[in-house]
């Protein structure tokens, strides 16, 4: 009788205010380990330049995001300055039960209601090298007018406050130093001891 050694996979949050990289870190991350899966939420945004449906979002009318909510197809959902956000449920129960990661990049209330249901899972806040950069980021993609710039300053504020509810903290002081720190991160928690499975 063979004994095979493997690890269960695990969902990954990465949170972090607005402005901070996520998108940019997450695609850096993706890049190097191409077997992390990365869960497309759902959104009530109005897509960006650039932005495809599927890709970067599923993007939906609120009717359309409420009926997935009485569906109950979101293991976890909120309203960020003004629109909802959502992660679909199938995709991210199917492939933690075919043995695999999961990455999702949410927001923290997301993040709180994941813990919940997933206390496995790793929570990884991604925090600017200083909080002026946060603004300058956020005017330089262009992507706001003031009112909703103040708003997701604002929404960052309140963020940071939740940063406890993390296991690690990451400085996206440069894209490849912060990609390389979750790339350690998530390596060392595959070799936790409570992560072994055994098989025949
Ligand atoms: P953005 O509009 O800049 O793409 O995203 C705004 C915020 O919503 C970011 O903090 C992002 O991480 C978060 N977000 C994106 N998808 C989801 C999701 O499925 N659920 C939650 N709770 N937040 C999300």
């Amino acid at each position: 009788m063979k004994a095979h050694y493997q690890t269960q996979g695990f969902l990954i949050v990465l949170s972090g205010p607005s402005g901070v990289g996520k998108g940019t870190v997450c695609a850096a991350l993706r890049k190097e380990m191409p077997e992390l899966c990365y869960s497309v939420s759902a959104t009530t945004r109005q897509p960006r330049a650039g932005e495809i449906d599927g890709v970067n979002y599923f993007f939906k009318t609120v009717e359309e995001f409420k009926e997935m909510l009485e569906r109950e197809e979101l293991i976890e959902w909120a309203q960020y300055v003004g629109n909802y956000y959502g992660t679909p449920r199938r995709f991210v129960e199917e492939t933690l039960a075919s043995g695999k990661d999961v990455l999702l990049e949410i927001d923290v209330q997301g993040a709180h209601q994941v813990k919940q249901r997933f206390p496995h899972g790793i929570f990884i806040f991604l925090l600017p090298p200083t909080l002026e950069d946060l603004k300058d980021r956020i005017i330089k993609r262009g992507t706001e007018t003031k009112t909703t710039l103040a708003h997701r300053l604002n929404a960052a504020a309140e963020e940071f406050k939740q940063i406890h509810e993390y296991d690690y903290v990451v400085i996206n002081d440069e894209v490849e130093k912060a990609c390389d720190r979750i790339k350690s991160i998530i390596k060392a928690e595959h070799c936790r001891v409570d992560r072994l499975v055994m098989t025949e």
